[in-house]
């Protein structure tokens, strides 16, 4: 079969392995769409991935297929059945899975390699984290599944309270699916449990981002090119105070710090976009004190947001299917992520 390996920094080959076939309690997918994602861009930028990778690593953590194969003893799937999996499941018996922390597991099982015809998923994640794709729903959609579960656990854990005043820092995927969940009155309770939505204020880079925000429900958008200073127009639209809740969505340690300058006091700050290895920020500790703030750190997602995630994707209550900017074969990937750095495309729906 044909797949896509990362040898090292911007070094990306298709190759023709071996299909895999499956152990038991292994299912194989036939990938129909994988889509990318921010975190590949970082990882094919950065040549690999301190947490999930050794090279040569298969590659793509995204995707949406039909059951292929499946190994002794699964008895839940068939060939033909169509499936999305996550990336990743927890062990169910640490530490932190017993006091339901899913996303703390020390020993999450990650799964890589959806750029390729076919991927093997591991039992772990056919246990806790394979879910059908209900019928009406297109594969593009549903393999958007993972970053959507991040996004809502990111939600869940940002103490936002209905009609509250949001800022968005980040028109990436990830920035724009915070905007779609939060403007549609997703919170903590799940869908419409913020009644009034969250007004949404979003900030980017890219104008043509920033329309598709306005798209999915932010209230403004800013470039952040043509401001003086962020924190400063967050006051100006927030009686001077700054915004009830901040998500950062960047993975930049300067915007991580900006995030907290736009909080108002008793805000909650969810830092959200993951940043380089050991890179560390300054926080005013008056700040933190007088003003008590609660600074977020939200890794990844858990079994229940998966769940979660699948559903509202299928709701349709949300036009997440802005987000797919192209659709192009697999022979397309490298060209796909050097799109990508030059933002020119959002995310991509690869079709192996
Ligand atoms: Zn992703
Ligand atoms: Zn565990």
């Amino acid at each position: 079969m044909l797949a896509a390996l990362l040898y090292g920094q911007e070094d990306l080959r298709l190759e023709q392995i071996a299909e895999p076939t499956p152990a038991a309690g292994e299912v194989i997918m036939q990938v129909t769409t994988a889509t990318t994602c921010g975190t590949d861009l970082k990882v094919w930028r950065r040549g690999g991935h301190a947490k999930m990778l050794t090279l040569p690593t298969p590659f793509g953590h995204e995707a949406a297929g039909i059951v292929a194969a499946v190994g002794d003893g699964v008895t839940a799937w068939q060939v033909g059945d169509r499936i999305v999996a996550n990336n990743s499941a927890p062990c169910g018996t640490c530490f932190f899975c017993q006091r339901q922390e899913y996303s703390l597991c020390p020993h999450l099982c990650f799964n890589n390699g959806t750029f390729a015809q076919y991927l093997r998923i591991p039992t772990p994640i056919v246990q806790h984290n394979l879910l059908s794709i209900p019928q009406d729903l297109t594969d593009a959609l549903a393999a958007m599944t993972e970053p959507l579960a991040c996004v809502l656990h990111g939600i869940a854990r940002s103490q936002v309270k209905p009609g509250d005043r949001v800022v968005v820092l980040g028109d990436g995927a990830i920035g724009l699916m915070f905007v779609a969940a939060l403007a549609h009155g997703y919170g903590a309770g799940g869908m419409g449990t913020l009644e009034p939505a969250p007004e949404v204020l979003l900030f980017g880079g890219r104008d043509a981002r920033l329309r598709i925000g306005e798209a999915l429900g932010a209230a403004k958008t800013f470039n952040y090119r043509q401001i003086n200073d962020v924190p400063t127009q967050v006051k100006s639209l927030t009686d001077g105070w700054g915004a009830d809740v901040v998500i950062e969505a960047t993975g930049i340690p300067a915007v991580w710090e900006r995030a907290i300058a736009c909080a108002r006091p008793g805000a909650t700050v969810n830092l959200f976009g993951g940043c380089p290895r050991d890179t560390t920020i300054t926080v005013n500790t008056d700040q933190l004190h007088y003003s008590e703030l609660t600074l977020k750190g939200v890794f990844h997602n858990t079994p229940y947001f998966v769940r979660e995630a699948l559903a509202l994707i299928a709701s349709h209550r949300v036009p997440l299917e802005l987000l797919v900017s192209d659709r192009r074969p697999l022979k397309d990937l490298e060209q796909a992520f050097w799109d990508m750095g030059d933002r020119t495309v959002l995310k991509v729906a690869i079709q192996p």
